[in-house]
């Protein structure tokens, strides 16, 4: 029978051969561990993919289905002993089934709104500027402790609940232009500046320059648009593929020896971008060029020998494994090298770090039930290791481990690096701003931590 796929590069039947069925995955695929249901681990969808190649079933809801509850996390990919890609099979099927199956209008109107607004700062500006007024004039606080939030669709809950804390330092932040060390420069590098980072998490790219500075690199840091990863990790093939080629348009004629990224969802997508251009002839070389020069920060600090004195930071941290840095772009050792740099600093490992946190981009926001479920059971499972603090290279995760977990402050590694070079005491500060307990406290733990590095 002929294929359920179209002919735009459904998933090559060479990689779902590579699948033996064996099970290993199962243990550490999410989806599975919270529903059992065969159809919802990779192997049950590797199978659903090869019957749609053979034609047996069709691209329609049922299938859908199986692969939106997909959070792409990759755990699989990490566990496989068989080398099956996976993640160039969900790859290629998110795109067919956006193509093939219809969304409800409320689907696509929500869907429609968090893609008009993520992938452009100016109009997160706008929002953040909405969320500041929402959090500062008590509006939250009155919305939450009337029990009025409750009566929203889960969806918006979610999106409310994940509101992060916003500064009006951070709203009208930029972060263009070119920065040099004092001293001899040992590198040159250029900054990936995100787009909800550069607005929502300013705290974190401008300690990303300070360490980068300390540790004598030179930064650059271009005018530049979203990399397109959202995009991509939701299958809208089309417009990833045209922010990929604008982002490596406003990086090449740079002459940088890395291009460095502090959001692991964004660099595993900037990674891939010779991949997912290969068959455009004017990019897929410019594509390949660009992506072997790009580094996690916790890469580039692992290879450059400390040269700026650490100061203590007397604390429990937990690290916990963004998946597209574990799984996505298996970077383990790197930030746990880092961050062991600090002295004093007592590093934990999380139980169960290689299941998901339900960040997962947009996953928490579109499957609200199942990113809950993950959430709690990732902050049970953080503070089973009694830490002071816990650390995370990617912003999705802050934001979802900080609504779940409360009274325990989150950074991002690089401010805890950062906040070592220039002896700033964070947690001391913070603990003394987390007596505030209103509804606000979960989210704000990381911005107060952040707030006091800057
Ligand atoms: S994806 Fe890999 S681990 Fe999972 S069933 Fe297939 S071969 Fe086994
Ligand atoms: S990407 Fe994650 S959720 Fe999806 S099948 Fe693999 S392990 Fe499961």
């Amino acid at each position: 029978m002929p294929s359920s796929f179209d002919e735009h590069n459904p998933p090559k039947p060479e990689l779902l051969s590579d699948c033996v069925h064996c099970g290993f995955c199962l243990p550490t695929c999410p989806t599975y561990q919270l529903w059992g249901e065969e159809m919802d681990s990779p192997r049950g969808r590797i199978h659903l993919m090869n019957l749609a190649t053979e034609g047996q079933i069709p691209i329609d809801d049922s299938f859908a289905k199986h692969f939106d509850a997909c959070l792409g996390c990759m755990a699989c990919v990490s566990s496989c002993p068989s080398g099956v890609q996976y993640d160039q099979l969900i790859e290629a099927v998110r795109p067919q089934i956006e193509r093939a199956v219809p969304r409800t209008v409320a689907d696509r109107l929500f869907r429609g709104l968090i893609f008009s607004v993520f992938p452009f700062p100016a109009r997160l500006r706008v929002v953040a500027l909405g969320a500041w007024l929402y959090q500062v004039s008590g509006l939250r606080w009155l919305l939450h402790t009337s029990g009025f939030l409750r009566l929203l669709p889960a969806r918006l809950q979610a999106l409310e609940a994940l509101m992060p804390p916003v500064t009006l330092r951070n709203i009208f932040s930029r972060h263009r232009g070119v920065r040099r060390p004092i001293g001899e420069t040992r590198r040159r590098v250029a900054l990936i500046a995100g787009c909800v980072q550069q607005v929502f998490f300013a705290e974190v790219n401008k300690a990303t320059v300070r360490v980068l500075l300390a540790e004598g690199c030179e930064v650059i840091t271009p005018k530049q648009e979203c990399c397109g990863a959202l995009s991509v990790h939701a299958g809208r093939e089309d417009e990833g593929l045209a922010r990929a080629r604008k982002m490596i348009q406003s990086f090449e004629d740079l002459d940088v020896d890395d291009i460095v990224v502090n959001v692991a969802g964004c660099g595993s997508t900037l990674k891939e971008y010779g991949g997912l251009l290969a068959d455009d002839p004017e990019f897929a070389i410019r594509a390949a060029e660009f992506s072997a020069k790009v580094r996690d920060i916790s890469e580039v600090l692992a290879e450059l020998p400390p040269q700026a004195p650490r100061h203590p930071i007397a604390a429990r941290v937990a690290y916990h494994d963004a998946c597209h840095l574990a799984h996505g772009q298996q970077i383990r050792k790197q930030p746990r090298d880092v961050l062991r740099t600090i002295p004093e600093l007592e590093l934990l490992e999380v139980p169960e770090s290689e299941l998901c946190c339900g960040s997962a981009g947009t996953y928490n926001m579109v499957q609200p039930e199942a990113g809950e479920e993950l959430g709690n059971r990732k902050a049970a499972n953080i503070l089973h290791t009694r830490p002071d603090a816990v650390t995370t290279g990617n912003p999705g995760c802050l934001l979802q481990i900080a609504r779940y977990l409360d009274g325990v402050p989150l950074f991002h590694p690089i401010e805890l690096i950062d906040a070592s070079i220039r002896g700033v005491n964070l947690l001391t500060a913070t603990a003394s701003n987390l007596s505030d307990a209103n509804p606000q406290t979960t989210l704000s733990s990381s911005s107060k931590l952040r707030a006091v590095g800057e």
